[in-house]
């Protein structure tokens, strides 16, 4: 899956989410996220970030890794 990370918190510009074929990204208060079962991996969303905050699971940047979960728990809680 792909995961939206910390530049997204107070953007949500939501350029991603007209690119989602499954639409699978979802607005929460501050961020958007992505259902992980619902992602096809198919990249599209992450070039039309304009923050650079979307990264597939396996590349997301040590200091963000905790949105990996974050992007799960949101959908746990709903
Ligand atoms: Fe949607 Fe594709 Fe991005 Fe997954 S990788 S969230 S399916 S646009």
């Amino acid at each position: 899956t792909y995961i939206i990370a910390e530049p997204c918190v107070d953007v949500l510009d939501k350029a991603c989410v007209e690119e989602c074929p499954v639409d699978c990204i979802y607005e929460g208060d501050r961020m958007l996220y992505i259902q992980p079962d619902e992602c096809v991996d198919c990249g599209a969303c992450e070039p039309v970030c304009p923050v650079e905050a979307i990264f597939y699971e396996d590349d997301v940047p040590d200091e963000w890794e905790p949105y990996v979960s974050a992007n799960a728990d949101f959908f746990d809680d709903l």
